[in-house]
């Protein structure tokens, strides 16, 4: 298979999956009129203790009523699910995804798994539709924000690999393309490791005159600090942000300036950063740190860690072959997984290598911690997309990866919901009258073990509700359309 296989869908031009599909992941017609939840643990994520015996009512695509249960009366024509001894907390955002662009494979994928609301790292013509169609109701699905494509410096990283990308070799062609994509209706601008300085910069006035956020990986050429004095929103995976908090940060910087790769040699480029990855984890330096993850506090510049991604490319023994998650995933996509494993993350790559990252991925787990401890905004994202980190399954990894870090899990609860709700200007994020009527109904504690988002009853969506008989038809057609799926229809994976 093609790692470009999927440009007809990237343009916009080859999604023959039509609306007529989704009828078939649901079992009953839409239950919007009311939801009562009954007799729940709320968990509202705002750090309160949890509510005990409480009835959750959702009204159109509102929570209507909170309250303890025997005040709340619950309405003839709303349909009920019994809360006793079960938890309710907000709907789940995934911070960092790249869809495949099937709409009966990742929209269902995420709601199943309690995610409502997914921010799309790189985008293309297909997402915005899907996100008309959610709107009028055709295709049930998350609510999401949607990226530019990616705006990469030249030559590009991505050059030849089928993604969407903007390529910029200065500062006129980068205003341009901020211009471009605010025009194209992006909801920010994404940028790229390899843009220089000077377009960074011309990126971030650009996007700051006409009203637009920026974020991404921040660019081998621009301290972490600067890009965020310069107003980058948020820092995409644990990698070059521990540039700046390593004692030989002049060394490494040095080395960046230096660094030279082929278009689209993205392989060629984690070969070259990673001896510096290596150099700046060993040399962490406290004191730096507290400095640097101040500066970006003060900034209110978050990091998406995207741990979970980080364990596949870092430690690739620990995928598994027959994961049960894998009857989900189209033969295609599957097939540009392996592609990109092996001819970008792991060509070339020595038994040294691979113990230094075994060695990378500790550290990078300990960065977490550091981020978190330093009261620097963490959001909890999976770079779905990428080889082996599934759309909706992935994120409880993450949570349960937060969690290893040393955030407690109410706060990488809030990693996935208030938190991004406030940093996507998408409402509360919290369980509260008036809130969206995005939940999710737990069958146990996941204040008492994060693994425990997993143990899902049922989801509520813009008040409709997915009950546990209708959640599992949704995985099975899912894993129907899995086996179906015509070939040109995935957006090629491994965008970062
Ligand atoms: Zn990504």
């Amino acid at each position: 298979m093609d790692f470009n296989v999927s440009r007809r869908a990237v343009l916009g031009t080859g999604v023959g999956l039509g609306a007529g599909l989704v009828t078939g992941t649901g079992t009953a017609a839409a239950t919007r009129g009311a939801v009562a939840i009954v007799g729940c643990t709320v968990i509202d994520a705002t750090g309160a203790p949890p509510r005990h015996d409480m009835t959750v009512l959702a009204r159109g695509d509102r929570i209507a009523a909170l309250g303890p249960a025997r005040s709340v009366r619950i309405p003839g024509d709303a349909a009920v699910v019994d809360g006793r001894r079960r938890f309710v907390i907000p709907g789940l955002t995934d911070a960092h995804v790249h869809s495949s662009g099937i709409d009966t494979v990742d929209p269902p994928l995420y709601l199943v798994n309690g995610v409502t609301t997914v921010r799309e790292m790189s985008g293309y013509p297909t997402l915005h539709e899907w996100r008309r169609r959610v709107a009028e109701g055709t295709l049930l699905g998350p609510r999401s924000v949607i990226a530019s494509p990616l705006i990469d410096g030249s030559p590009s990283l991505w050059t030849g690999l089928g993604a969407p990308y903007v390529e910029v070799a200065d500062a006129a062609q980068a205003r341009a393309a901020v211009r471009q994509v605010a025009a194209d209706g992006a909801d920010f601008v994404k940028v790229y490791s390899r843009l220089s300085a000077e377009s960074f910069t011309a990126i971030a006035q650009e996007a700051h005159r006409l009203g637009l956020e920026f974020a991404g990986h921040c660019p081998d050429a621009v301290p972490v600090t600067a890009a965020s004095d310069l107003g980058q929103r948020s820092f995409e995976h644990v990698f070059t942000t521990w540039y700046a908090t390593s004692g030989h940060e002049d060394e490494i910087r040095r080395a960046l300036s230096r660094l030279v790769v082929e278009a689209g040699d993205y392989n060629g480029w984690l070969h070259r950063v990673h001896p510096l990855e290596v150099t700046a984890a060993r040399t962490f330096d406290p004191r730096r740190a507290a400095r640097v993850f101040r500066r970006l506090r003060g900034n209110d510049s978050h990091q998406t860690p995207t741990l979970v991604m980080h364990r596949v490319l870092d430690l690739p023994g620990t995928v598994d072959a027959d994961d049960p998650r894998l009857r989900y995933i189209p033969a295609e996509v599957r097939a540009g997984w392996d592609f990109a494993m092996q001819e970008i993350y792991l060509d070339g790559r020595t038994p040294q290598e691979a113990a230094e990252h075994e060695e990378l991925f500790g550290h990078r787990v300990r960065f977490v911690g550091a981020l978190h401890r330093a009261g620097v905004p963490v959001l909890a994202g999976t770079d779905t997309g990428t080889s082996y980190v599934y759309p909706g399954f992935s994120l409880h990894d993450e949570l349960e990866l937060l969690v290893r870090a040393g955030l407690p899990p109410m706060r990488a609860l809030q990693a996935a919901t208030r938190d991004p709700a406030r940093f996507l200007g998408l409402g509360s994020g919290t369980v509260r009258q008036g809130a969206a009527a995005d939940l999710v109904v737990l069958d146990a504690d996941p204040l008492a073990d994060i693994r425990n988002t997993r143990r899902i009853h049922a989801v509520v969506v813009r008040g409709e509700l997915i009950t546990p008989e209708r959640r599992d038809a949704m995985l099975e057609a899912v894993a129907a359309a899995a086996r179906t799926v015509p070939p040109g229809v995935a957006v090629a994976g491994c965008r970062c």
